[in-house]
């Protein structure tokens, strides 16, 4: 799994839990954004941790959030 303080998690803000992301520096975080529902996570809407492209080799909380998070296309 991948640790919120990982030098790249905290570049990209990640935590895994979006609902603890932090909003004073990422404005545009919403609480229905989630990995479960991002465009690369690469596990399944359910699954409560999967891989990210941007996390290379390990796995992110199908709850958690990073600021490169785009909207999956329906
Ligand atoms: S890019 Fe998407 S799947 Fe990867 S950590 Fe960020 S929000 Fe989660």
């Amino acid at each position: 799994m991948v640790d919120a303080k990982d030098a790249t998690a905290v570049a990209l803000g990640y935590v895994a839990d979006s609902s603890k992301a932090d909003t004073k520096k990422f404005p545009k975080h919403e609480a229905t954004q989630n990995c479960n529902n991002c465009a690369i996570f690469q596990g399944k809407a359910a699954d409560a941790a999967g891989g990210c492209p941007l996390f290379a080799g390990k796995q992110v909380a199908g709850k958690g959030w990073c600021s490169a998070w785009a909207k999956k296309a329906a």
